[in-house]
């Protein structure tokens, strides 16, 4: 009976993983990452009586994050090189951010991170870091040493915005940073 309870919530835990999680990269998918960070955004506008009474808010940030010219990496090397580069990109992104941090791979070659605890001054920051960090890593396939680099876009959590609208605006922020040449970070105003 309990080796059975035991197996179950193994499976259960499997199952989790598959649902949750992307499986090139290790990363969470959409729908964990939906998970996790309104579990965040509910402790950190808990709205309680008391906190609401004293303005209480932990400040909570959204980067929408896209590999440069990623396309000429698939043909340049290899659909298995540009799987290699998902692999390391989102490596370098999970190591550079804190354990509170999630990563999520939003699909194709873009991330979406949330940093909970980080204003749009300390996220920048954080951006910028990320960004200096993909760029200055080789990452090595087949023999080459490939390099790459990321645009990011960073919105932060107002009184009113809902998750969806708070990646809304982090990606249009991405998008301007393509349009300003790529390889650099834009605050969402
Ligand atoms: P930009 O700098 O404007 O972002 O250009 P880009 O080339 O990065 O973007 P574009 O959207 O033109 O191309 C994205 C490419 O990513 C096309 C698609 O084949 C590739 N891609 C998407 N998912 C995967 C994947 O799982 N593995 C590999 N190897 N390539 C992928
Ligand atoms: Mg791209
Ligand atoms: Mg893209």
């Amino acid at each position: 009976m309990e080796a059975d309870i035991e197996k179950l919530s193994k499976e259960i835990e499997r199952l989790r993983a598959l649902v949750y999680y992307d499986h090139l990269t290790g990363a969470f998918n959409r729908l964990g990452f939906k998970e996790e960070a309104e579990k965040v955004l509910r402790i950190s506008f808990g709205r309680s009586a008391v906190e609401r009474r004293v303005g209480f808010q932990i400040p909570f940030s959204v980067l929408a994050i896209d590999i440069d010219d990623f396309k000429k990496i698939n043909d340049t090397y290899g659909h298995h090189a540009g799987d290699n580069v998902l692999k390391e990109v989102a490596y370098v992104l999970q190591e550079s951010l804190r354990e509170t941090d999630l990563v999520a791979r939003w699909g194709g070659e873009e991330f979406v991170a949330a940093l909970l605890g980080a204003d749009l001054k300390a996220a920048k920051k954080v951006g910028e870091n990320l960004r200096s960090a993909v760029e200055k890593r080789e990452i090595l396939v087949d023999g080459h040493a490939i390099k790459v680099t990321i645009s990011l876009g960073i919105a932060g959590y107002g009184k009113e915005n809902s998750l969806e609208e708070i990646i809304h605006k982090a990606d249009q922020a991405m998008y301007e940073a393509k349009r300003q040449g790529k390889n650099r970070v834009i605050v969402s105003e």
